[in-house]
């Protein structure tokens, strides 16, 4: 069994500046043997899609894995065309040169879109398919936040969505892959219904453990308890990515049987229509979670809070710098509190040239011009320096490594701490603050620039009483009515009032 192995993972936010090869080089890339020695080793850099799908072949007998290339640059803007051509160009080569294949196993993220291109991942189904075939099975795992498209389903032939928000199964999924191939090499083959909804639920409201998506998920996964369904995924959407295949997606993949696919998809999308308005954001103002803070600050027997920056969450290609909530809580003489990770490589830079102990005049975003972001000057005192390299111990990153680039735990005005980095990444793990030496416990308030992954990294420290989401400026606000909308879909729920939808009567994609 020759399979080939391949990733292109990107989330677009359509208010973003352009992911360049760079970008993409400095956050992923493993290419050829040095990917099948990643997924192989013990904290890999891969999300976990590949490292699932490789432990199941291992583990099913002799396979030949082809391993071409993965790149991902997480959340940012639209990948660069030029880049993207290249990308698509070194898989074409790499699938070409390892032919005859038997499939073809592909992590993606599903959210991407171009500077000249609306739908990458579908155009890179589509050469994958051209090269391979109809007869060779090609299997994608998607992000649970995907904006799905047509071509997408039909140039594939099972599509499966993560199904935790925090994503905490990227292996799982990886591994229910590695599972379908050997089935799809086994001769079954799939048919496929995907239906796509006028909806575009805030991120806040799409957490998997509670809810109408919540909800939806579970029923899909009990779905496939029926020896005819192979897959149901519900996907969210990344609803700012501001393109023409935003929304809400439900796929069915059947062994074999239309009507099955058909009726499951129908159900869940009806579902999840009828219970839309539950799907809203509740954020809390800025100057709210201040005197919040204020009375933990100094009632020592109120619990410790912990602040979701979601809005400036550099996981949906936000800028990961913006200082609203940290200027308010310095003008409130707000102490015991940590803002976690500020994207500032000048600042990191700056800290890293003075050493530990320097106090020095901080000046944040100094060369930032996105009127979101705020820039500001406090007094700081270099606290600890690293090279940002670390090894999470839970959620996402649990056994995974990341790179923040050069990383300095600041203290502002002798009393807020905030660690800088040089790799703009959203706040999802401990051991982001922990591996310079702070202290979670000590801290009466915690601020992450995350929307919701952050969940998974931090609930042995935080319930979900003590997390406040804040309303502040960035460029994934869930606050969609005020987002300057160019792109999307119209009419869509929540943006467009009176709208009517029930499911389409057919709804299959190219059964192949
Ligand atoms: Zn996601």
């Amino acid at each position: 069994m020759r399979i080939a192995l391949l990733g292109f993972m990107l989330e677009s936010n359509g208010f973003a500046a352009p992911a360049d090869e760079a970008e993409f080089r400095s956050k992923l890339w493993l290419e050829g043997d040095a990917l099948l020695a990643d997924v192989r080793a013990a904290a890999s850099r891969d999300p976990g899609g590949i490292k699932g799908f490789v432990e199941v072949m291992d583990g099913a007998g002799p396979w030949t894995p082809l391993p071409l290339a993965i790149t991902s640059a997480g959340a940012s803007g639209p990948v660069e065309d030029g880049f993207f051509r290249r990308f698509v160009a070194l898989i074409e080569d790499g699938l070409r040169a390892a032919l005859p294949l038997d499939g073809v196993y592909v992590e993606a993220h599903g959210a991407a879109s171009g500077t000249a291109e609306d739908d990458p991942e579908g155009v890179l189904f589509a050469a994958i398919r051209a090269i391979v075939g109809p007869d060779v099975p090609v299997i994608a795992t998607l992000d649970l936040h995907a904006n799905v498209s047509p071509e997408m389903v039909a140039q594939t032939d099972l599509l499966i969505a993560y199904i935790t928000n925090p994503h905490v199964d990227m292996r799982e999924r990886g591994q229910e892959a590695g599972r379908a191939m050997l089935e799809l090499l086994g001769g079954v083959k799939t048919r496929k219904a995907f239906i796509k909804l006028p909806m575009l639920p805030p991120s806040v409201s799409l957490l998997s453990d509670r809810g109408p998506y919540g909800a939806a998920i579970a029923r899909a996964v009990a779905m496939q308890a029926d020896p005819a369904i192979l897959n149901v995924s519900v996907l969210g959407n990344f609803s700012l990515g501001d393109y023409p295949k935003n929304g809400m997606s439900v796929i069915a993949t059947a062994r074999g049987d239309q009507a099955a696919a058909d009726a499951a998809a129908r159900e869940i999308a009806t579902g999840l229509w009828a219970r839309r308005e539950e799907l809203v954001a509740r954020l809390t103002p800025i100057e709210t979670a201040t005197a919040m803070l204020r009375d933990a600050c100094q009632d020592a027997t109120l619990p410790a809070l912990l602040f979701a920056d979601v809005a400036d969450n550099p996981g949906g290609g936000a800028r990961g710098n913006t200082t609203a909530v940290l200027r308010a809580f310095l003008d409130a003489g707000i102490d015991r509190t940590a803002f976690a990770i500020h994207f500032d490589p000048e600042l990191a830079a700056e800290a890293h040239a003075k050493g530990v102990g320097a106090h020095f005049l901080a000046h944040l975003n100094r060369n930032e011009i996105h009127p979101d972001s705020g820039q500001l000057t406090a007094e700081a005192q270099v606290m600890a320096l690293s090279d940002g390299r670390i090894i999470g111990r839970r959620g996402l990153l649990a056994d995974r490594t990341l790179d923040c680039g050069p990383t300095a735990w600041l203290r502002l005005e002798g009393r807020i701490d905030v660690v800088f980095v040089s790799i703009r990444h959203q706040c999802m793990e401990p051991r982001m603050l922990e591996h310079l030496g702070i202290d979670l416990h000590q801290l009466r308030g915690l601020v992450l620039k995350s929307r919701g992954h952050f969940r998974a990294g931090f609930n042995d420290i935080y319930t979900d009483a003590q997390i406040i989401e804040v309303d502040g400026p960035g460029l994934v606000t869930p606050m969609l009515h005020r987002v300057p909308w160019r792109r999307l879909p119209r009419p869509i729920w929540p943006l467009d009032d009176g709208l009517s939808w029930s499911p389409p009567e057919v709804v299959a994609v190219g059964g192949t």
